[in-house]
């Protein structure tokens, strides 16, 4: 039996707890209220019916989450979520409308910093299994849960967790922390996240800002640094750096499939930013196959000289730019950092400093991995109807969990397009909160039938 009308008369209670997890603050990028929110959330698991425990790695680095609670029948498999217990910082406190930690309900809306992100998706994950507990006694397979509370900072030490829990966190499928939901109220199912690399590029000529009349003589670093960055791509996006796109094998003709279905309103999402085109004047089925699976060479910031109003003569002594590169599947960070190293070298700009912030590989979990159709009837049946989506844009630890527990990992939630998650206002749909979890039953119960 699956527990669609316990879900259908708890509501109330969903809200309730969901208000409950809003009001403890957990901001990760502060460490205000992480070790409350976190023992908070081992509560509420238990009080579900799940056991819970608090693993941690070191001193310094926020307490996980773990909960299990194992299905009576033998040789079950093991569904995993991942979700994370904190939040981002609810600045500026000027532009919300309710005080950010209120949970405050109005109509089918609940506002507040994570209500979305990811307080609400967590919610469903663990109403879905007390739905379960509470009806049938029992879970269709054997569940984890794994509540991280460093995601909104970067998710710095998931694969250390990720290693040294790797045998308590075996599982034989992931369900990922969040899910968007389109306009047309739609769930996307996405089967992956491209991979980040984030560096700084600087040059320092002299010891300080000089004269500008010396320019005639002195080196200007932010000229230096403009020659060298215009080397690692063209005006269409491509980037030129040797063997950057060796490893990368080409869509699959399902892929490509998929990502024809894939709706995409070109002239809302133009609209939206009040752009004119697209880069490379992309249009169509192209457009749509970069968002899924182009790398990217960003600019993020570019800093050098006078900045401030008015004119000021100067000739600046260093110049400093940040650089994102998306990354997509086979792309490993390590060689391409190496790769970018040895393109400024060959091209002379060896005198160009290359700090890495961050590097993780994309992740992609296989159309035809039978998870894949498990998540999507179950979606399709809870919803209505769903969209797949073979990658998503954006970048993710998921590598980290399918490269440790060598699973497939799937993302599908209650989260709102427009839910303004990291802004002010951020709200939870409670009608979207109902379908998912519904979802997440209708998965626990085809995931233990295979
Ligand atoms: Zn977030």
């Amino acid at each position: 039996m699956i527990p669609i009308k316990y879900v259908d008369s708890n509501m109330e209670k969903l809200v309730f707890d969901l208000q409950t997890l809003i009001q403890q603050p957990s901001i990760s990028a502060k460490n205000e209220g992480i070790e409350e929110c976190a023992l908070l959330v081992k509560k509420m698991l238990i009080k579900s019916g799940i056991h819970s425990e608090i693993l941690r790695l070191k001193k310094g680095v926020a307490p996980l989450v773990f909960g299990e609670i194992k299905s009576k029948k033998k040789n079950s498999k093991t569904l995993l979520f991942y979700n994370h217990y904190d939040v981002q910082p609810v600045e500026p406190l000027d532009l919300w409308d309710e005080p950010p930690f209120s949970g405050k309900l109005k109509g089918n809306k609940i506002f507040g910093r994570g209500s979305a992100d990811d307080k609400g998706e967590l919610i469903t994950r663990i109403k879905a299994v007390e739905a379960y507990l509470k009806t049938v006694g029992d879970v269709p397979c054997n569940i984890k849960f794994v509540i991280e509370g460093e995601e909104e900072t970067g998710s710095a030490n998931i694969d250390a967790y990720l290693k040294k829990y790797k045998k308590k966190f075996a599982c034989d499928g992931v369900i990922w922390e969040f899910g968007y939901v389109d306009s047309k109220n739609r769930p996307i199912v996405g089967l992956g996240m491209k991979g980040l690399l984030y560096v700084e590029m600087s040059v320092k000529e002299s010891i300080r800002d000089a004269h500008s009349s010396l320019a005639v003589l002195i080196k200007n670093p932010a000229w230096r640094l403009i020659e060298a960055v215009k080397t690692l791509r063209n005006s269409d996006g491509k980037i030129l750096i040797k063997d950057w796109y060796k490893d990368v094998k080409p869509f699959t003709k399902k892929e490509l499939e998929i990502i024809s279905r894939e709706p995409f309103d070109e002239n809302s999402f133009k609209k939206e930013f009040g752009i004119k085109s697209f880069l490379a004047n992309k249009k169509g089925i192209d457009a749509k196959k970069a968002l899924v699976g182009d790398a990217t060479c960003n600019i993020a910031g570019f800093v050098s000289g006078y900045i401030g109003t008015g004119a000021k003569t100067v000739l600046p002594g260093e110049a400093l730019v940040k650089i994102d590169f998306r990354l997509v599947p086979q792309m490993d960070p390590k060689k391409q950092i190496q790769r970018l190293k040895n393109h400024l070298t060959s091209q002379g700009f060896s005198d160009i400093k290359v700090k890495v912030f961050h590097g993780e590989a994309a992740a992609r979990t296989r159309i035809d991995d039978p998870f894949v159709t498990q998540v999507k009837s179950a979606a399709d049946e809870s919803f209505g109807t769903s969209i797949l989506n073979v990658s998503n844009a954006g970048t993710g630890p998921m590598y980290s969990f399918i490269d440790n527990l060598g699973v497939p990992c799937i993302s599908i939630g209650s989260t709102y397009m427009f839910a303004r998650i990291h802004s002010p206002n951020e709200f939870a749909r409670v009608d979207l909160l109902k379908k998912t979890t519904k979802c997440i039953c209708l998965i626990m119960d085809k995931f233990g039938k295979e």
